[in-house]
């Protein structure tokens, strides 16, 4: 039989495990536990062109529109058409998304959809209803859970399998594999202000650059409008659906921030995060007003139990206070239509991998879609290779050396000034001449303790993305340049 391993615990890398448990030997590894992952966390829903008047055509455009058309076109052809065939197989197979009084599904909106099409559960809990259910398919898989990637065993030009740390023990092990399969998520940590799990820390990105596995569209990170703030700290999402129902973004004086701008408050998300950042710059707060949505309580109750969680008074003033955070990392590592990456026996999936479905700013909701679609291409393809024969493998670890490494709370602020929401070719080239006074390019894993690890993972990351940002020869969605502006308003 087979080895699969599957590094992450999320929608996309146990997706990949319900389709290959009954044929392959499949472990999952994760360093948090089960409902650790940005998952469990979505709020919005999933994308699918299942309304009777919608189309895959028009769930293609808006996808492209919104991505710049910077997106692979075969890549957005199979997720607009794959995708609702996944999701109908789900809701077959028991999946509750909810429903009209009447019986139809009921059909969200969210910024740049030309129609409403996005599927939810249990209101804003869509994340956890779904991830939920397909872990409870998992019936012939090995977890392990608080265990933790610390670099891809590369040997004759393949990956052989991943040494792993149990965090519990500190015990390190190579786990071997006919396939290996990234699905460690994106790197929104790497940022002062984010949407993210507190495990979703670049590892998997970090890992696949260290072997020399080609990366793509690194310059692309996506910055959500709408985090809860209060005294400049986040605490978590606030969904774009509640705009998608009514709600608007006002600044202290009730001016309506985003009038005026084509689409107004539903815009691409880097178009409303970018006009949000320049209002604050101003020196003006900023709120979403939710008087003109019905049934808030109802709709939302996850950003509900949220806003109590922190005491925030919108029953009485109906506003929230927000600011733009990172949200979504577009590039990763690049990853073909099967998921298949440069190195051979390794595949990447969901939010860690770039297949350019996205291009240079996703549309909402289609990330979800990204683990369904991209998890089911790897597994078919998982399921063609040979099986190989596997033999037990040990790693040699390099002598420790001092190590030199930001904390991290200053390279996420360092981070969200430089590389976030707007950038110039100065900043971008100070960050690096910053970063440069820290060896984390020196460093083994397995040397550093998790903590480091994490540290010196989001260096790297945050180094590609510098040196991505610096590459690209314009401004273009999410990665927007500030000079540029000047040089055309
Ligand atoms: C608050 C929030 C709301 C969102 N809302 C929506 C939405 O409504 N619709 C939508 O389409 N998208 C949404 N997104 C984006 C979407 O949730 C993610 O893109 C998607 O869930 C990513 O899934 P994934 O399986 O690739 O990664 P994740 O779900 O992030 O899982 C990554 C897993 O890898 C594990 N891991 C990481 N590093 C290691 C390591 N070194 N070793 C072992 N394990 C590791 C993590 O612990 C985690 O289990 C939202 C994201 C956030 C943060």
């Amino acid at each position: 039989m087979k080895k699969v391993l599957i590094i992450g615990g999320g929608l996309a890398g146990c997706f990949v495990a319900t389709r290959l448990q009954d044929t392959c030997a499949v472990t999952i590894v994760t360093k948090g536990d089960r409902r650790e992952s940005n998952s469990m966390l979505a709020q919005g829903g999933i994308a699918a062109s299942l309304d009777p008047g919608d189309s895959p055509q028009s769930h293609e455009e808006d996808t492209m529109k919104a991505g710049v058309y910077h997106n692979d076109e075969a890549a957005v052809k199979q997720l607009v058409t794959l995708g609702p065939k996944l999701i109908k197989a789900l809701i077959a197979a028991g999946m509750t998304f909810d429903r009209h009084p009447d019986g139809p599904l009921s059909f969200g909106l969210e910024g740049a959809h030309s129609h409403h099409r996005i599927l939810h559960a249990n209101g804003d809990q869509t994340g956890e209803a779904l991830t939920s259910f397909v872990q409870q398919q998992l019936h012939h898989v090995i977890w392990q859970t608080q265990v933790e990637a610390l670099q891809l065993v590369v040997q004759n030009g393949a990956c052989q399998g991943v040494l792993v740390r149990h965090l519990a023990t500190g015990k390190q092990e190579v786990l071997v594999a006919d396939a290996v399969v990234l699905a460690t998520g994106g790197l929104g940590n790497l940022f002062d202000f984010t949407t993210n799990d507190r495990t979703v820390t670049g590892d998997g990105i970090a890992l696949a650059a260290r072997e020399g596995v080609k990366l793509t569209d690194m310059a692309f990170v996506q910055f959500h409008p709408t985090l809860l703030s209060i005294d400049h700290h986040c605490y978590g999402l606030i969904t774009e659906a509640i705009r998608g129902a009514g709600a608007i973004l006002v600044d202290e004086n009730d001016t309506k921030i985003m009038a005026g701008v084509p689409c107004a408050d539903l815009a691409p998300r880097d178009v409303v995060a970018r006009h949000l950042t320049a209002w604050q710059a101003q020196g003006h707060q900023l709120f979403l007003d939710i008087s003109k949505v019905a049934n808030f309580e109802q709709h939302f109750p996850g950003v509900t139990a949220n806003l109590d969680k922190h005491h925030v008074p919108f029953r009485q003033t109906s506003r929230i206070p927000i600011q733009p955070g990172a949200h979504f990392m577009m590039g990763g590592v690049a990853a073909d239509l099967n998921a298949g990456t440069s190195l051979p026996r390794l595949w990447a999936v969901g939010e860690v991998a770039c297949n350019r479905v996205h291009g240079a700013n996703r549309l909402a909701s289609n990330s979800l879609l990204d683990c369904l679609v991209s998890g089911q291409k790897a597994a078919d393809s998982i399921q063609q290779m040979p099986e190989q024969a596997l033999s037990p493998m040990t790693v040699t670890t390099p002598p420790a050396r001092p190590i030199h490494l930001p904390a991290l709370a200053a390279l996420q602020k360092r981070a969200w000034a430089d590389l976030g929401v707007e950038r110039t070719r100065p900043q971008l080239q100070a960050f690096l001449r910053w970063l440069q006074q820290f060896n984390y390019a020196q460093l083994a894993a397995a040397n550093l303790s998790a903590d480091e690890l994490t540290r010196a993972n989001l260096c790297l990351c945050s180094q590609l993305i510098a040196q991505a940002a610096l590459a690209e020869p314009k401004s273009l969605g999410a990665h927007y340049m500030k000079e540029d502006a000047h040089a055309t308003d």
